[in-house]
């Protein structure tokens, strides 16, 4: 496998005359944090998504940012998890608990439950994954997702009701019940919560169902905010929240930042944690009625300054962009000039004081 530090990519990187790079702010991390310890009560443990490999930010170097400064960490793959604890294996750090919330093979359980990692039971195990848990001697540590209504992962009111889950019970040799979870399907998309107030009250039904089958306890940790329930809906921050994109610096939707408005007294503050920067290649100014880019599909009204940049959508700038987007350049926003090209991308500087020397985009 190649690694950014192996021998192979530090040559190409030493060959590529302008490398644009990457830059995560530990400030906006802390301070996104701070939103959501704001925003949850003190009894409630702040918990942070590091799926996809941290929604892109790279999940050891979000690590680096989070780890000593939340109570949960949710990963979506066994192979994360095990990330996780050789991360704090080799940087001297306690366990965090760290939570398995998607799809796991019957030969990963054992290794999950070695290393003390929590997972999340989404229906019936198979007996299985069940017979080699409890051959192993280990005991699982497991969170039950219950379906209230987004028809994915989790158990149905009914397979409640028909004793789906009492294995759970009868195996409590191999499963410490320590958790129940449900997730929203539709937070973000509204800014009227009818929906997600119904799935918490199956919700809490589902954990009173539960406990009558006395398949968890009375204390047992119920959590099923992510970012949009957490900042929006009050009765759906229990005791714990699962913070995705909110982490991030990003708000779920602009329905979600309008709630948010009317909901409390100050906007809660978001910081991108993520910034991409780049010099420009060249600054020059194109003549009214130059065309900018393939397709000729913006022309300029008036004599345009433009910066070009050295990357396009071989670098992962969406294409889709062409046209619509901005960069900031020093702080000030320059809309991007027709299509991004493979490793082009052309930005009107006009507007944007600049001073000498390249310009930083
Ligand atoms: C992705 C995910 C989250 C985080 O969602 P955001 O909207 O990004 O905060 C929380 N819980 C579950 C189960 C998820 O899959």
């Amino acid at each position: 496998m190649t690694t950014p530090d192996s021998p192979a990519i530090r040559a190409i990187s030493e060959r590529l005359p302008v490398a644009s790079r990457i830059e995560l702010s530990e400030d906006a991390a802390i301070s996104n944090l701070d939103t959501f310890r704001a925003q949850i009560a003190a009894t409630s443990r702040l918990g942070v998504v590091l799926k996809g490999n941290a929604y892109g930010h790279g999940l050891r170097e979000m690590l680096e940012l989070v780890h000593d400064r939340v109570d949960l960490l949710y990963v979506i793959t066994p192979d994360d998890a095990l990330t996780v604890r050789q991360w704090e294996l080799s940087n001297s750090r306690v366990h965090r608990d760290t939570v398995v919330l998607g799809a796991i093979a019957a030969h990963e359980y054992v290794e999950l439950a070695h290393a003390k990692v929590q997972v999340v039971i989404a229906g019936p195990v198979d007996r299985e994954a069940v017979e080699t848990i409890l051959a192993s001697k280990n005991r699982l540590q497991v969170h039950i997702h219950l379906d209230t209504g987004l028809g994915r992962e989790g158990f149905t009111p009914q397979q409640l009701r028909s004793g789906e889950a009492d294995f759970l019970l009868h195996h409590r040799d191999v499963f410490e019940c320590i958790g129940v979870m449900t997730h929203f399907s539709n937070t973000e998309d509204v800014t009227e919560q009818s929906y997600a107030v119904e799935q918490l009250r199956v919700f809490h039904e589902g954990v009173g169902e539960l406990r009558r089958r006395l398949i968890v306890g009375d204390v047992v940790e119920r959590h099923t905010a992510a970012s949009a329930g957490a900042l929006v809906l009050p009765p759906s921050r229990l005791s714990a929240v699962r913070i995705g994109i909110g982490l991030y610096g990003l708000w779920p939707s602009s329905e979600t930042r309008l709630s948010a408005r009317v909901l409390g007294d100050t906007l809660p503050v978001l910081r991108p944690v993520l910034s991409w920067k780049v010099p420009s290649q060249i600054v020059k100014t194109l003549p009214a009625g130059s065309y900018v880019g393939y397709g000729c599909t913006y022309r300029c009204a008036v004599d345009t300054r433009i910066a070009v940049l050295p990357v396009g959508y071989f670098d992962g700038y969406p294409r889709l962009a062409s046209g619509k987007a901005h960069v900031l350049v020093r702080g000030q926003r320059a809309p991007v000039l027709g299509r991004v090209m493979m490793n082009h991308l052309i930005v009107d500087v006009s507007n944007v004081t600049t001073g000498d020397g390249p310009i930083h985009a």
